[in-house]
């Protein structure tokens, strides 16, 4: 089942990309494996995919010593910056960084782990009071205090838009995202200024994330199927 998912989901990526004048390289699937038991995740593995994303630190590091050590790592869960030093440890990148303090952090413990560590920043480009993610308005300020002030890598840009079941609700805002990347991108302060990543788009909308530009889908029930309460 997982293998023929993955199958489709790569079918999808490859069309969205051609349809939009991308190349279909340049989009990565990061298999969203929350809740998700290492009999599945190693089906995945055997079909192929390297790149997974776990939200909940104490669940990924017992995943992570039942599975092969080749696999690479992002977080997108919530983070605080008490669980810097774990996240620090166990993943290669962290997708969800919004504020200093955490990103200091991560910087201080990545350092003493002698670790190169990449991160996103998360950005609440609908602006929703429940969510996280740095207000687009602010994402400069902080962007320039992280490349300024840390060793961090500022891969790019994340984000989760406003949920709606009709994937063309969420257009408007990948498309934001974009502008925003760019803007900031014309002021160096990323990682490759060439390459910005944009990390958009979930199971019911990445499609159209790609056709936006999208560089990393986090794509989990589509992959999974539906996951338990
Ligand atoms: C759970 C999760 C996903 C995957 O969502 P699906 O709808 O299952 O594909 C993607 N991104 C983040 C941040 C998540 O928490």
């Amino acid at each position: 089942m997982v293998r023929d998912n993955l199958a489709r989901i790569r079918e999808t990526i490859a069309r969205s990309a051609r349809q939009a004048g991308r190349n279909p390289e340049a989009v990565k699937l990061v298999a969203v494996s929350k809740t998700v038991g290492t009999d599945l995740i190693l089906e995945a593995v055997q079909a192929g995919q390297v790149l997974f994303g776990e939200n909940y630190l104490q669940e990924a590091a017992d995943k992570m010593t039942r599975l092969p050590a080749l696999l690479q790592w992002h977080f997108i869960g919530h983070l605080q910056s008490n669980k810097a030093r774990q996240a620090a440890e166990l993943f290669d990148v962290i997708e969800t960084v919004d504020r200093w303090k955490v990103a200091a952090a991560l910087d201080n413990h990545a350092r003493l782990l002698d670790k190169p560590l990449s991160i996103f920043l998360q950005v609440n480009i609908g602006r929703e009071p429940q969510k996280s993610g740095v207000l687009p308005e602010q994402a400069e300020q902080l962007l320039r205090r992280i490349a300024g002030e840390t060793s961090l890598r500022i891969l790019g840009l994340m984000t989760m838009p406003p949920y709606s079941p009709d994937p063309e609700q969420s257009r408007p805002y990948f498309s934001a995202l974009r502008q925003l990347a760019l803007r900031l991108a014309s002021y160096d302060l990323f990682a490759s200024n060439t390459e910005v990543e944009l990390s958009m788009g979930m199971s019911s909308d990445y499609a159209v994330a790609i056709e936006e530009g999208a560089t990393l889908v986090r794509v989990g029930t589509a992959l999974f199927g539906q996951r338990q309460a």
